[in-house]
């Protein structure tokens, strides 16, 4: 069959056919269009991948991480220098909107940025005179051969979170770019070259569970990077750990916003609207489900947010519209089901996307926002994440009925609230269990500088994404004791266990 616009893996430093004569679609969700074919890789074409990073780790590692910084500054300034490029494929193979894909590569810029700091970061501790003559010290040394799979619906933001520090603390990195948004993370790997990064320091498989299960499996891949679904999430930690290698694991989230009574409602409706449908919901911090304390609350605020919804715009990127479509057919169908479930399960369908009209008719994925409301614990549309425009209100009585309700759920990403009284979000920034918690913010993920990770099916593994932390997990630390003797100093036999070092 005649490819289209065949893509490639970036192995060795170059632009390399796929040989396993698998392909799978790329699609430009805005008009349904088949834009490319990528390769998915097979085992051997993994192993191929992960020698060639292997024989390059030990120069890299030995590199000064001063210099390693250098090259990390300039792939930085050509990230900026190819904006408009990068936003073009980003817009194209994901279907997000100029703004919001201008958004996502900023925030990708801020761990390329963080990723500066790794001479800082690396820095071990040091003693003098723990003994006798003797210095302890700490040191921190890049792993070798490190593996990041990503998903689709940040094709920049999280592939540069999960690898920028791990190339500047100097491992040989292998990116599972998502088969679905595969041509962005193409790109950048010409950036990388063009930066400096030697041959086999920075490759890109293409590919599915093949090429994963390879990864995890592989005895010369030191640690893995996953972020993707919660299923999935699971699996890759448990067989990562099977195979003793060191994992971070994010998944799903089903993030709530709660809004006491004494909130500015027509400010928690925007906040709620912008953070729930931004990005057609396709994103791991989206507000799935608002819960409105006490039954005025609701009422209101219900009201005010079935009106805004109603005049959202959905349509492809040149038509600058509030959001894009969805990634596929698929994700489509799978979110129509998802609607007439919370139907049958007795939710008010309050606005339905169904039956909308969209701007431009076209083949693309596209689907108008859906809003529920009266939805309760137990339905399928409060307890799965839908990775669509499908959002939810839910009515408590209490903020401790709203933070109870938040604990019990399998998820625990982002959460927020939004009131005036201190001593309530007080009371809910301690008692809630989630990874990351807003006060009045609609998005509450946390600057590139800082750790990023939810808690419970959101995250496993101990590791976190973006900030400090990234730079140790990717580096493994040694204690190092040194004692440097006189040759006229006595030397006998000691059997003693050492803690009298005179
Ligand atoms: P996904 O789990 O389907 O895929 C993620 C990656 O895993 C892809 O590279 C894919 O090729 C690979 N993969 C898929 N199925 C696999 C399998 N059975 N075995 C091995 N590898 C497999 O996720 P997605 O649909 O690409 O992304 C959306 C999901 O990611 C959502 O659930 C979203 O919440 C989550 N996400 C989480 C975060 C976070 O920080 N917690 C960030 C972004 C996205």
């Amino acid at each position: 069959m005649t490819k289209v616009n065949p893509l490639t893996h970036f192995i060795g430093g170059h632009h390399v056919e796929g040989t396993s004569e698998r392909f799978s679609n790329v699609y430009n969700p805005a008009t349904g269009e088949v834009i490319a074919n990528v390769p998915l890789a097979s085992k051997e074409e993994v192993q191929e991948a992960i020698g060639k990073a292997k024989e390059a780790f030990p120069a890299w590692r030995d590199m000064s991480v001063a210099k390693r910084a250098e090259i990390v500054l300039k792939f930085r300034n050509l990230l900026v220098e190819h904006t408009a490029k990068i936003i073009r494929i980003i817009c194209t193979e994901s279907g997000k909107t100029e703004e919001d894909a201008q958004g996502e590569l900023t925030r990708g810029i801020e761990s390329v940025d963080l990723a500066m700091s790794a001479p800082h970061l690396m820095k071990g501790e040091y003693s003098v005179n723990v003994g006798g003559g003797i210095n302890a010290y700490s040191a921190k040394y890049p792993l070798g051969v490190v593996a990041a799979i990503a998903p689709f619906n940040f094709p920049i933001m999280v592939p540069l979170a999960q690898t920028s520090m791990a190339v500047a603390v100097g491992n040989a990195v292998i990116l599972k770019a998502s088969e679905r948004v595969p041509m962005t993370a193409l790109y950048i790997s010409d950036l990388w070259k063009e930066a400096g990064v030697p041959d086999g320091i920075w490759t890109v498989v293409n590919g599915d569970k093949e090429a994963v299960n390879e990864l995890l499996a592989h005895k010369d891949v030191e640690a893995i990077s996953f972020v993707g679904s919660t299923p999935v999430a699971r699996y890759i930690y448990e067989t990562g750990a099977k195979y003793g290698k060191r994992v971070v694991a994010l998944g799903g989230g089903k993030n709530n916003m709660v809004v006491m009574p004494d909130a500015n409602l027509e400010q928690v409706a925007n906040a709620f609207i912008s953070a729930g449908y931004g990005a057609a919901s396709q994103r791991c911090m989206a507000i799935s489900t608002l819960i409105a304390v006490g039954k005025e609350t609701g009422d209101r605020l219900a009201k005010i947010v079935q009106e805004k919804v109603q005049a959202l715009k959905v349509g492809p990127y040149d038509e600058k519209p509030d959001y894009g479509p969805v990634i596929s057919q698929q994700a489509k169908e799978a979110i129509l089901t998802s609607i007439a479930q919370g139907e049958k399960e007795g939710a008010e369908l309050l606005v339905d996307g169904r039956q909308a009209a969209i701007t431009k008719e076209s083949a693309g994925f596209f689907l108008a926002p859906t809003l529920f409301d009266h939805v309760k614990p137990g339905m399928e549309i409060y307890e799965e994440e839908i990775f669509g425009p499908v959002r939810n209100i839910v009515r408590t009585e209490t903020l401790d009925e709203a933070i109870q309700l938040i604990n019990e759920h399998e998820l625990g990403n982002g959460v927020t609230i939004f009131t005036n009284d201190g001593l309530a979000a007080r009371k809910f920034t301690t008692e809630i269990d989630v990874g990351m918690v807003g006060v009045n913010v609609p998005i509450p993920i946390p600057v590139g500088y800082h750790n990023f990770a939810g808690f419970k099916g959101s995250r496993f593994g101990d590791g976190q994404m973006f900030g400090p932390d990234q730079a140790r997990f990717y580096t493994k630390t040694k204690m190092i004791s040194e004692r440097w003797v006189e040759p006229s100093e006595e030397n006998k036999l000691s059997f003693a266990f050492p803690s009298d070092y005179k």
